[in-house]
């Protein structure tokens, strides 16, 4: 087998143990002479794969009591219209920080729904910095502040958890889920599509404190109503199964390396390497600022689109793959998540400077 260093923002690399064993199991899986995806959502087998993948998941994340953890289809854009739908009836109006691609897409979807305003927006340095605390401007009667803790696209991540006095806090963390430890407790809900660092592309995790919920005066669509996957144990209709069969897998992974804890320790390393490549090199600049690189998605430019094709190229050659920036950022992305081994990042870091030197 021979294997790439997959750089990918999303879908995007799995842990290789965990597609040895989805390979070991797919066509009978624990002796029930058939695979994961082909049995009924409600056979047995099927209700301890979802019941256990939601008891992993809580463990990793010390999800306190009074949470409820849901498996939803529709990824991180459906959440962008049911946050909005779920919980802004309480005072119609919310706070939105713009820091980029998805932040602005979540933004644009809420304003649907009710008074929603900007707390802030970067775009006016092209996403290159997370704003500090004291460049929020905060209403205090929102029904929530959201915000996205790891910008996927431009490269950054929020290095503190914004205080917003009394007004509950909701953050899509689909780019950054499980890569460091987060104390659930100061956010009212928490989602993450799961095709970053979970597992496949097929469903988003959504936490969430069940007493904030206060529904927009319309009828909610059943299948966007929270309440209709709290009631139903995200099993209301037909869950993506497979998916949430791997991803049991990958939390049994992260569990036997030690957790959030230990998955810090590995990605602020693995960050860390790729940024002095980046420092020291004359040739390419990281166009955020120091106190706001992500280190799950490592954006970088030559400043010259010829010279970035060619790196690009010849990185594929050497096995290191889907490096090409957003097409609305440009230049380089390598996306550094849990899954992709600290090796993966040396040879990038090598490849950075044997291309230059
Ligand atoms: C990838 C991503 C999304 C979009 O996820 P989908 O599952 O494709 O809807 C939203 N937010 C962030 C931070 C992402 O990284």
């Amino acid at each position: 087998m021979s294997r790439v260093y997959n750089f990918s923002a999303g879908p995007a690399v799995m842990p290789e143990e965990v597609l040895a064993r989805a390979a070991a199991e797919m066509s009978d899986y624990k002796g029930t002479g058939m695979s994961v995806m082909e049995m009924s959502h409600r056979s047995a087998a099927f209700e301890e794969i979802i019941a256990a993948a939601e008891a992993k998941l809580r463990a990793l994340m010390r999800v306190p009591d009074g949470y409820k953890v849901l498996f939803i289809q529709g990824g991180a854009h459906l959440q962008f219209s049911m946050v909005a739908m779920n919980l802004l009836g309480r005072t119609g109006k919310a706070d939105y920080a713009v820091t980029g691609q998805f932040s602005s897409v979540a933004y644009k979807e809420a304003q649907k729904f009710g008074a929603v305003r900007a707390c802030c927006d970067m775009s006016s340095v092209n996403h290159t910095r997370i704003p500090e605390q004291g460049e929020l401007s905060l209403s205090g009667d929102a029904s929530y502040m959201h915000y996205c803790m790891n910008n996927t696209v431009f490269g950054t991540l929020w290095p503190y958890i914004p205080d917003t006095g009394t007004v509950p806090l909701v953050s899509d963390i689909s780019s950054c889920i499980l890569s460091e430890p987060l104390d659930v407790s100061r956010f009212a809900l928490l989602y993450a599509g799961a095709q970053k660092n979970l597992g496949p592309a097929g469903f988003a995790v959504v936490i969430l404190r069940e007493d904030m919920l206060a529904p927009i005066s319309a009828p909610l669509p059943t299948y966007l109503d929270y309440a209709t996957h709290i009631k139903s144990g995200s099993m209301y209709n037909t869950p993506p199964t497979y998916c949430l069969y791997m991803l049991g897998l990958v939390l049994d992974w992260l569990r036997d390396r030690g957790g959030p804890e230990a998955m810090r320790e590995r990605n602020e390393k693995k960050a860390a390497e790729l940024y002095a490549a980046l420092d020291g090199s004359e040739l390419f600049t990281c166009p955020v600022e120091r106190g706001s690189r992500s280190k799950m998605n490592v954006v970088f430019t030559s400043g010259n689109a010829d010279t970035d094709d060619k790196f690009i190229r010849q990185a594929a050659g050497e096995g290191l793959v889907t490096l090409r920036g957003h097409r609305s950022v440009g230049g380089m992305r390598a996306s550094i998540y849990n899954a992709m081994p600290a090796e993966g990042v040396s040879a990038l870091a090598d490849f950075i400077r044997r291309f230059e030197g």
